[in-house]
């Protein structure tokens, strides 16, 4: 490894382990892997009991569901899981973006579109327009919306009811979102990164759906390189199965998945390249931390967005960095996965805090 790590090169465009949606993800049409129902979705009981319970309520009540939030990484679910509940309500779900929604008339248009009972689905609510979202409380709240229509003596304004709706909000930092629509859910709900029994259940049903051959060894050894996240489970089972048909005779193994993904450099804990290379260079480069978010980022070349939505989730959950109120660190567990000696200050000066939240 070169004393340098910044200047290597990044492949951040490609990442086979990158939780965020890339084109090859998507398969023909309606993706088929995508869970309908709350028996295919796999994991996340508490989100499901909860959700069940409520979708019931509202149906026994005959009345809309109220607004659901839901939130965690990339990849965990929240779009199926938003399907589901559309699904389960025997009801319609309209699909968008807060970034897509870019003046109050477009959400206007979306909702006054809608049947009684409808979902709309946001995804990434946390970037909608303060003007897009002092529409958005009225119509969460009271059913109706105010458009004023031209300027000066011309203006009118006109109150519009709309019919019952849920919004089913996703975003990967509730924190980012403001009190005032944060208080507008009755129903917020964190979904959590998946444990290897889960990510195996998920594999195996995908490759059932797929038409490919895998074993229980298989399935473990992808599900424990899948950073608890569902969507590279699933991309991982479909760059091994190429593998597989090559090399083997078709079928998923462990010692295949293994060779596989060790050719991908994903290493057993579902480690790529970019991660080791942030890891090493807040070692090589400021003595494993505390170093700040900013400071990694323009260290790394990478948005410190992504690094918190993408790096540190499972990163953290793995216990190689901690937060503490000074910055990030690498912990002593991350630098014997690294192969490197663990120096005395890391061990004392490095312990995470309740308190920190940056
Ligand atoms: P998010 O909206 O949180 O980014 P998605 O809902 O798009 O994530 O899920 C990504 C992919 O992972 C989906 O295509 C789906 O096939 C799969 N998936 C997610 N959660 C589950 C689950 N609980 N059970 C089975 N498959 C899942």
């Amino acid at each position: 490894m070169g004393a340098n790590v910044f200047t290597d090169d990044f492949d951040f465009e490609n990442r086979i382990v990158d939780t965020v949606e890339i084109p090859s993800d998507a398969l023909e049409g309606d993706n088929p892997l995508r869970p309908k129902t709350f028996e295919d979705y796999i994991g996340q009981e508490k989100a499901k009991e909860n959700l069940k319970i409520y979708i019931e309520a509202a149906k026994l009540r005959g009345e809309s569901l109220d607004h659901v939030l839901l939130y965690g990484p990339p990849g965990l679910g929240k779009t199926t899981l938003s399907n589901i509940i559309a699904n389960e309500l025997g009801v319609n779900i309209r699909i968008t973006s807060g970034p897509a929604i870019e003046k109050p008339g477009d959400l206007a248009a979306l909702l006054t579109n809608l049947n009684p009972g409808d979902v709309l689905f946001i995804d990434e609510i946390h970037r909608i327009s303060r003007a897009v979202e002092e529409i958005l409380y009225p119509s969460m709240e009271d059913f109706a919306i105010d458009i004023i229509t031209g300027k000066g003596q011309m203006a009118a304004s006109y109150h519009l009811p709309l019919p019952k709706f849920t919004l089913v909000g996703a975003t990967t930092r509730a924190g980012q979102l403001s009190a005032p629509l944060r208080d507008r859910f009755g129903v917020i709900l964190r979904l959590e990164l998946y444990n290897h029994k889960e990510l195996a259940d998920i594999i195996t049903r995908s490759a059932g759906i797929l038409g490919i051959a895998i074993d229980e060894g298989g399935a473990m050894e992808l599900a424990s390189r899948s950073r608890g996240t569902p969507r590279i489970a699933n991309r991982l089972l479909k760059r091994v199965r190429d593998f597989a048909q090559v090399v083997s005779n078709g079928i998923i193994t462990c010692e295949v998945a293994k060779e596989a993904l060790d050719r991908m450099e994903i290493d057993h804990l579902g480690l790529d390249q970019n991660d080791r290379r942030m890891l090493l260079a807040m070692i090589r480069n400021y003595g494993g931390g505390p170093v700040g978010l900013d400071t990694i980022a323009a260290a790394i070349g990478e948005e410190a967005v992504t690094i918190e939505d993408v790096y540190e989730p499972y990163l953290m959950q793995i216990g190689f960095l901690s937060r503490t109120p000074r910055g990030r660190c690498v912990t002593p567990l991350a630098y014997e996965h690294l192969g490197l000696p663990v120096p005395a200050a890391c061990v004392q000066g490095c312990q995470p805090t309740l308190f920190d939240n940056n």
